[in-house]
């Protein structure tokens, strides 16, 4: 373990390396697999009905007896269900995103549950910092998935967000390698979570023809778009140039819904359907170049961070 690390110690881990609660990708085998690797896996509850987040969680206690935690995306339509769940089941780890950080927090914590809430800007960073959050995820615009209207970047939202709050900042968007983690860590990261080079491991519950497409990836294959929504960052295909087009002729915001319709996100990284539905991946995938175990990819990370932490001291 990294003793004076302060993202080890809040959550009990060997590596201050964070894997993302993506839906559709995020399931119990990737979550236990990192958790077993020394960092920290996270269930994806955004995509599970209530009694699939449960049992999720109990075959994720029985595969792993390190800590593990659930990203719970704020807006899901069932969110009082989940959160009891998570009390239930026992779980010490809750990321919360997309949502107000002071409706869930004072609660979880009430249960002993550490809380994590993931921001793209300062401003909720000091929001989540006010609502009692552990720590903060600082995700910047290269992230794949729902982004932030401010397109910050990673490297200048880090150094700000770590200016902004004194609990530990752990960077997210545009990290796939040691060297990257490593940038993180000069700007003032204490942690990184990584999610596009977790989708393309061999755990992951993304559907194999998203994972092939992924590790085919290029540079400028993925866009933010859908912005008179939510912003998201996702990977160009026909959904993509139709959502182009539809905001080319100044669609309404209705237009907008009714194109994106329900279930895009299934259809696209669950269901593989790589031309209709919505294919959720950061800008990283295009350095991506194969599909790995989790614990190889965990151990490839922190060995190569360690290497250059030493390279550049030489420098
Ligand atoms: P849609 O409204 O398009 O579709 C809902 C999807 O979620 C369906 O595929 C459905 O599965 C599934 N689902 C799971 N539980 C429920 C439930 N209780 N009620 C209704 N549907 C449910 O939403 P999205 O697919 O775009 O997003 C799903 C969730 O993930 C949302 O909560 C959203 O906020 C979150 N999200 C988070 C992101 C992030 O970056 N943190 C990115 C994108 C989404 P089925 O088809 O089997 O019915």
């Amino acid at each position: 373990m990294m003793n004076k690390n302060r993202i080890c110690q809040l959550f009990g881990i060997q590596y201050p390396l964070i894997q993302a609660g993506m839906i559709w990708c995020s399931n119990w085998e990737l979550a236990a697999a990192v958790s077993n690797a020394g960092g920290l896996g996270l269930i994806g509850s955004g995509s599970m009905y209530p009694d699939i987040l449960r049992e999720q969680i109990r075959k994720c206690k029985v595969a792993t007896h390190k800590p593990f935690g659930v990203n719970v995306p704020l807006l899901y339509p069932d969110i009082e269900k989940h959160i009891q769940i998570i009390i239930e089941e026992g779980v010490k780890i809750v990321f919360t995103s997309a949502g107000n950080p002071k409706t869930w927090t004072a609660k979880l914590k009430e249960y002993g549950i550490t809380v994590v809430h993931v921001v793209a800007n300062i401003k909720f960073a000091q929001k989540a910092a006010d609502a009692g959050v552990d720590a903060v995820v600082a995700e910047g615009f290269e992230a794949g998935g729902h982004n932030g209207r401010e397109e910050t970047t990673t490297l200048v939202l880090i150094p700000m967000v770590k200016q902004a709050v004194s609990i530990p900042v752990i960077a997210a968007g545009g990290i796939a390698s040691g060297k990257q983690m490593l940038a993180c860590f000069a700007l003032g990261a204490e942690g990184v979570q990584i999610g596009s080079r977790f989708v393309a491991s061999a755990e992951s519950s993304a559907h194999q023809a998203f994972k092939d497409a992924v590790i085919r990836a290029n540079e400028g294959d993925t866009q933010l778009t859908l912005k008179q929504l939510v912003p998201v960052r996702l990977m160009r295909n026909k959904f993509f140039n139709d959502v182009q087009a539809a905001e080319n002729r100044c669609a309404t915001v209705e237009e907008l819904e009714q194109l994106l319709g329900r279930g895009r996100a299934k259809k696209g990284m669950y269901e593989g359907d790589l031309n209709e539905g919505e294919l959720e991946i950061g800008q990283v995938s295009a350095a991506i170049k194969t599909i790995m175990p989790a614990a190889a990819i965990v151990q490839e990370i922190m060995t190569e961070f360690e290497n250059e932490k030493n390279r550049i001291a030489e420098l």
